[in-house]
């Protein structure tokens, strides 16, 4: 059986400038692209409608152009797909895998009893055994809510055919990666704004892209097992996965567009070069 050729993507959110974790990050993918005699998309990821920024994007493009990665098009934007998105969520819903939830972020934080794999209050299940009619009542009247996964029901629906793991692969050659999505609890599949969440979106269209191998960082590495379960619940393909180690700062601590990191361009109005800039990203 002959092999789908590779499809690769880097898949930026534009919530702040790039900065050397992400060219690290997007310019692995290429290697491995070429490597892997593929393509590699890119894809914005702007599910979030207040933080994610149309100059942002526009200036993602320009890092991206000026470090000298071309891209096929059309490019991918997500917040353009919000009606796949819904569609995946009612799917769920209507498999009995998902179920509204009216809790603020205090809520939770008060009754949490534990944290999630992220560090976040794991969510106590408090709306887990809200009487349908009700919940679909305070929908009605138009209450906020997020939707959340039902993992008692996901679990054994996901297992039943076979264990939940992805392949792994690097340099080293490729390795199965059981993986155990309990420690996340009931998460967020769609968020109170909008029709989805990072996880929902990213396996939607990682499988809409034919993505076959996904590169990204170390920090995204746990997040790959409520991956694996959607896929598996929304009979979506699996890609082989690289989570690759994050770029620090002479702190040690990881780059982060939210502590300030010194981004591309502000390198760039310092002198640097691109080519400096691809030779650093593969001799770090
Ligand atoms: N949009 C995510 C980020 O910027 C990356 C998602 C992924 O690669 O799965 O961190």
């Amino acid at each position: 059986m002959t092999r789908p050729p590779a499809i690769l993507r880097f898949a930026p959110s534009p919530n702040g400038r790039l900065h050397l974790g992400h060219a690290f990050s997007a310019l692995l993918n290429v290697r491995f692209a070429e490597h892997l005699g593929g393509v590699c998309r890119l894809r914005i990821e702007d599910i979030d409608p207040v933080r994610s920024k149309p100059h942002l994007t526009e200036a993602i493009l320009a890092d991206l152009t000026w470090l000298g990665l071309d891209y096929p098009r059309p490019i991918r934007h997500q917040s353009r797909h919000m009606d796949e998105y819904r569609s995946a969520l009612a799917r769920l819903v209507a498999l009995g895998l998902a179920y509204p939830c009216f809790c603020s972020r205090a809520d939770i934080r008060s009754r949490a009893t534990a944290f999630d794999p992220d560090g976040a209050p794991l969510y106590p299940g408090t709306c887990r055994h809200r009487d349908p009619r009700e919940a679909a009542a305070r929908r009605e009247r138009g209450d906020p809510h997020t939707w959340r996964l039902s993992m008692a029901h996901a679990l054994p629906r996901a297992r039943e055919e076979r264990a939940l793991g992805y392949i792994a692969f690097g340099d080293e050659g490729e390795s199965w990666v059981p993986v155990d999505p309990a420690p996340w609890g009931d998460a967020v599949i769609a968020r109170r704004d909008v029709p989805t969440s990072y996880h929902l979106s990213v396996v939607h269209d990682d499988a809409v892209e034919g993505v076959t191998h996904v590169v990204r960082g170390a920090d995204l590495e746990a997040a790959t097992a409520i991956h694996v379960l959607l896929q598996r619940l929304l009979g979506l393909p699996t890609p082989r996965y690289h989570h690759h180690r994050l770029i620090q700062d002479a702190d040690g601590r990881k780059l982060a567009k939210s502590r300030g990191s010194t981004s591309l361009a502000e390198l760039r109005a310092a002198g640097i070069g691109a080519a400096e800039i691809r030779l650093w990203c593969r001799e770090v």
